[in-house]
């Protein structure tokens, strides 16, 4: 239910604003002279020299993890990206030298713009091939071309993995982790 607020009636001195500017700076005085300081209780975090560490349930942006021979465990089955509400996932496939293995894709790409990281494409893979446990936080980039992660960008996050490649759990933390993103736009 919405709060009713009682408008006070401007007098002169308030329509002036001589006397609001007055305290307006003061205000911003009184709090650039505590932050100069240095009070103990200041919240803000001098980032990039300052950083907080990560939660250990944070888990990070995508990643594609390796077959025991470094390739690709993903066998471009298309469930992700059914999966995924924002449509943000393109996989082109292509048919597989082995022939045990009927597809592979050869561009695999995530729009981490579109993404909202709901975690649907990682539940729908059945192969364990994409994974969100890469502990690296998603960059600011310059451009919306670099917030597309292309198929080298997310195999090279596959060491990050909670998971030895091939499935097995291996002890990681990610606790402060935070990596450069590239992108590749295989
Ligand atoms: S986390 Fe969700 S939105 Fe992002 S790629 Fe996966 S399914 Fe799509
Ligand atoms: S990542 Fe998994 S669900 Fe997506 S295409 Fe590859 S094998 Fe299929």
């Amino acid at each position: 239910m919405g709060k009713l607020v009682n408008r006070i009636e401007p007098d002169f001195l308030m329509q002036s604003y001589l006397v609001e500017v007055a305290k307006g700076v003061a205000l911003v005085t009184r709090q650039f002279a505590r932050n100069l300081f240095g009070r103990k209780d200041i919240v803000t975090v001098q980032y990039p020299e300052d950083r907080r560490a990560y939660t250990p349930r944070f888990r990070g942006k995508h990643l594609l993890t390796k077959r025991d021979d470094g390739d690709v465990r993903c066998v471009a089955c298309m469930l992700c990206s059914t999966a995924c509400p924002a449509n943000c996932i393109t996989i082109v496939a292509s048919e597989h030298r082995n022939n045990d293995i009927e597809k592979f894709p050869t561009t695999f790409e995530i729009d981490l713009l579109k993404c909202i990281y709901c975690g649907f494409c990682e539940e729908a893979c059945p192969c364990d091939a994409i994974r969100m446990d890469s502990g690296v936080h998603t960059l600011p980039t310059m451009t919306r071309r670099d917030q597309k992660a292309g198929k080298i960008n997310l195999l090279e996050l596959a060491k990050q993995s909670t998971a030895a490649q091939g499935g097995e759990f291996r002890a990681h933390s990610h606790a402060g982790a935070q990596h450069g993103q590239s992108s590749d736009h295989h």
